[in-house]
Order: C-alpha cells, then sequence, then structure tokens
C-alpha cells in the first residue's frame, strides 16, 4: 500500500518555509516534545529570559528607583509596537496592561457609559466564558439585557444571527474574532459595520487572532478591542495584556477604575481625577515592568518575522494539519469541525471525537501536547514560527498510533481542573 503524506512531504514544507529559522528563537527544553499549545502558551523566547535578567540586574538591582524615568513609558512603547506589528492601528491606540479579562471589563463598561439610555448587550453563547461571565455581572450591576445568539460551536459567528439581535437599543456588542474553540474566524467588517449602522459601539476580543491572523481594527472601524500576549504573542505566564480603543474615542470614553496611572499629570498627586486625552487613560495602576519587557520581546519577534509572513505560513500548516487529520484520524472516528475555507480559519484546528478527553490525556503522556476543549474537541495550536511541518507529522503519527492501539481506553473519563 503506497504511503499517503510521507515525512519527505513534510521536511519539503520544511525546507521551503521563509520562517523557519525563526524556531531557533525560541527554548526547546525536551525535543521529543510535539508542542501543539501555542495558542494556549505560547513557547518562551531565549531573548527574553536575557531581558528579564536585564530588567532585574542592570535596571531595577543598579538603577533602582531612577529606572522608572524609562520603565513609565514600556506600555505605551509596547502598545505602539503592537499597534504597528501585530494589529492594523496608529501609535496611540494600544496600550499594554493588566489581564484581558479586567481590560474587557474596563471597555465594556466605558462604552455602555457612552450609550446612555439603551438597555442591551449582545454575545454570543460560545464566547469565551470569561467575557460571558463579565458582560453577565455588568448587566446585572445596571439592569440591562444581556442578549446571547446561539453561535454553531464548529462554524463560528454568523453575521445574519448578530445582525438580528442587534438593535436601537443595543449599547454594545462584543464578540471574539477567532473562537477560541473551533478556531472559526469571525467577520469583523461586516458585523462592525452592521452593529455601527444601529448605534452600537463594538467591542472585539483578539486573544486567539493576536499573532496569528490580520486583525483589521482600522480598516474595519473598530471601536474597542482586547487581546492577550501569553498564547501567539510569547509573553509568558499571566503576562500583561493589550486594549484597543480608537483614537476619536478616546476623550469621550471614561473607564469605570479611576487610577493615577490614567491621570493627568500624575505625579501632581492632585485632588481629583482628571484623566489624560491618550490611551494611557485606560491604564490603572503600576504596570508590571517584568511582564511587559517579556510581552515586548515576544512582540519584537513577531515584527521581525512580519504577520503577513506569519499567516501565510500558519494557512500552510492548518491545511497540512487538515490534510493530515483528514486522512490518518478521520477513519478512527475523528472529525475536522475548523472551517475547511482559508479565509475563515484562523491559526489552530480543532478535531472531535467522542473520547477527546482520554485521548487528549493519552497524547500528553506520549508528548504530543494538546488542548482538550469540552465537550469533546482536541485543539491542535500551529505557532507559525516555530512549529515545523515535521511536528505536525510526527504529532499527527503519534495520535494515530495510540488510537489505533487503544492506548487511550487505559485513562479515565474524570477530569482534573485544568484541561
Ligand atoms: C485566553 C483568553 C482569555 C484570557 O483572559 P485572561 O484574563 O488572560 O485570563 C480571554 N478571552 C479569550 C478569547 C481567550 O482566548
Amino acid at each position: 500500500m503506497a504511503i499517503d503524506h510521507p515525512l519527505s512531504d513534510a521536511a519539503d514544507l520544511d525546507a521551503a518555509d521563509p520562517l523557519a529559522s525563526h524556531r531557533d528563537r525560541f527554548v526547546f527544553a525536551d525535543p521529543e516534545v510535539v508542542y501543539l499549545d501555542g495558542n494556549s502558551l505560547g513557547r518562551a523566547p531565549k531573548s527574553t529570559r536575557e531581558a528579564i535578567l536585564r530588567v532585574v540586574d542592570d535596571e531595577w538591582s543598579g538603577e533602582l528607583i531612577a529606572a522608572w524615568d524609562h520603565w513609565i513609558d514600556l506600555s505605551r512603547e509596547t502598545g505602539d509596537l503592537i499597534a504597528g506589528h501585530v494589529v492594523e492601528a496608529h501609535p496611540g491606540e494600544v496600550i499594554v496592561s493588566d489581564s484581558t479579562s479586567v481590560n474587557l471589563y474596563k471597555l465594556a463598561a466605558a462604552a455602555l457609559d457612552a450609550r446612555p439610555g439603551r438597555k442591551v448587550l449582545v454575545t454570543d453563547d460560545d464566547n469565551f466564558p470569561t467575557d460571558r461571565y463579565i458582560l453577565q455581572g455588568l448587566a446585572a450591576a445596571r439592569g440591562m439585557e444581556l442578549r446571547t445568539i446561539a453561535t454553531d460551536l464548529d462554524r463560528g459567528v454568523d453575521p445574519a444571527r448578530v445582525a438580528e439581535a442587534v438593535d436601537d437599543d443595543t449599547a454594545l456588542l462584543c464578540l471574539s474574532h477567532v473562537s477560541y474553540r473551533s478556531g472559526a474566524i469571525a467577520d469583523m467588517a461586516a458585523i462592525t459595520a452592521d452593529a455601527h449602522a444601529k448605534g452600537a459601539l463594538v467591542l472585539w476580543d483578539l486573544c486567539h487572532s493576536a499573532g496569528a491572523v490580520p486583525v483589521p481594527l482600522a480598516s474595519a472601524g473598530v471601536d474597542l478591542a482586547v487581546g492577550c500576549t501569553y498564547k501567539y504573542l510569547n509573553g509568558g505566564p499571566g503576562a500583561p495584556a493589550f486594549l484597543y480603543v480608537r483614537r476619536e474615542l478616546q476623550t469621550s470614553l471614561r473607564q469605570p477604575i479611576w487610577g493615577w496611572f490614567g491621570q493627568r499629570d500624575q505625579f501632581a498627586m492632585g485632588e481629583t481625577y482628571e484623566p489624560v486625552d491618550g490611551v494611557e487613560r485606560f491604564q490603572v495602576g503600576t504596570p508590571p515592568v517584568i511582564g511587559v519587557t517579556a510581552v515586548r520581546e515576544g512582540v519584537r519577534i513577531i515584527a521581525e518575522a512580519g504577520m503577513k509572513a506569519i499567516r501565510e505560513k500558519s494557512l500552510r500548516l492548518t491545511e497540512y494539519a487538515d490534510a493530515l487529520c483528514r486522512a490518518w484520524l478521520e477513519p478512527i472516528g475523528f472529525t475536522v469541525v475548523t472551517p475547511a475555507e482559508a479565509e475563515r480559519r484562523g491559526g489552530h484546528v480543532t478535531v472531535h471525537h467522542p473520547e477527546a478527553w482520554r485521548i487528549a490525556q493519552a497524547m500528553r503522556d506520549a508528548k504530543v501536547v494538546p488542548d482538550y476543549r469540552s465537550p469533546d474537541r482536541i485543539r491542535l495550536g500551529l505557532a507559525p514560527l516555530y512549529t515545523r511541518f515535521a511536528d505536525v507529522h510526527e504529532g499527527l503519527t503519534r495520535v494515530r498510533d495510540l488510537v489505533t492501539a487503544g492506548r487511550h481506553l487505559e485513562y479515565g473519563a474524570e477530569r482534573g481542573r485544568v484541561t
């Protein structure tokens, strides 16, 4: 029998990959591990370790408090780097601060205040849990209605459904650009335009987009966005997130947490809160300098590679993984659920299997690291900067072999605290 998808195909694709050398920028502690989870926690860049040591040894230890002269601008500078290289935005529209959850709260609350009299928030039932919970909390606190659209878990957000739900009473529409579960991309431009026609503000969650797919914030006229930096931006566990506010909106929006890092002439220690005009007004308190330094390092690597080349490789990787999954895994009970069309596909490929949880556990023991997502899906995250086609080949070979041998059946059905 002819072997379909021989390893030599993967080797050819790797040899032709213009981003291949970027892999050397990252740490590979165990070369046997096939890491397909860069969309949950990106790998550590080698230069991040050096940059953090510089902050600790030279700046903190050496300069002591005088280092605040340059630390004070780090969040804004890193935001500008994200605006210039990761998302389509202008300088002064992005800042690094807090977590994605906190930024979502700040921007959503600011948006609701900017639409007084409107009583409805709209999201979808497949939005990431923290987004749904924060919107539930805001709706409860303000006596507003949270309208939740039903989204197909695999096809992603349907613009027609969104258009039905958003009306003249809608203050804010909040959705994820790339679905964390299926990897489906939502039509940012069409959905934003429709909501604007009804007078609503729009807030996009970019956690699974930033560093994986183009994010047309400026051309789609997006008002607000949040995103995290520890996934495709390789900023490290719990690295601070970023937020985006379209420049024309900045002075008319007030966030709910009136901290001193948003204050005009901050060190005058003035009596009353009067926020600065720029994007800094969406900061709250002292930034975590070591964390922001790690974000800057991760974003620098993305900037060097360029989002265009990253997206091109990402599409080739997901197409390759899709082909292998269909050829090898569908005959043994899997189904590929990520949209097949390139323009609807984010940076990961999701497969469905009734025994997904057992298989995910067995995969980890076979040193192929995926993400399990309820109810019965496995995400294969293919971070373009360090994932080789040969890794996809090796990882999926191991999955095929272990499921064919029934090794996953040795694992229990009960789930741990972190999946
Ligand atoms: C990872 C992720 C988050 C994480 O939010 P945190 O505040 O960093 O915990 C939020 N939204 C989406 C869509 C995510 O994928």
